[in-house]
């Protein structure tokens, strides 16, 4: 598998590839507002990379989406393992579920 094909890389389980995908549909509803969801276009195996640091071209775009917001918010709630989701690569939402788990300072 190259990263220019659009198929998915054997690191993402059915149950991700499944939520991915419904997700998509749901941005594929944005996209008719005029608005394009940029990990529904032709570059989309962009969003599923094996390492971070190949992930930034995915982030940059997930900032012109119409859904970022509850896109983050979707893979926050489901820990998402990996993948871009909402501009955010894997390591960077661990660091947020950790700093998030973490009591609040007196
Ligand atoms: S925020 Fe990023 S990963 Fe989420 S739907 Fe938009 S482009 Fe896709």
């Amino acid at each position: 598998m190259t990263a220019q094909d659009n198929s998915r890389p054997a690191t993402i389980s059915p149950a991700q590839a499944t939520a991915h995908a419904k997700l998509i549909a749901t941005a594929q509803a944005h996209r008719e507002t005029g608005r394009p969801v940029p990990c529904t276009g032709p570059n989309r195996t962009a969003w599923i990379q094996d390492r971070d640091a190949d992930m930034g071209h995915a982030v940059d775009q997930c900032h012109a989406c119409p859904v970022l917001e509850p896109c983050t918010d979707y893979a926050l709630t489901h820990a998402e393992p990996a993948g871009v989701w909402g501009g955010l690569t894997p390591a960077r939402r661990a660091e947020l579920r950790r700093a998030a788990a973490r009591p609040a300072a007196a």
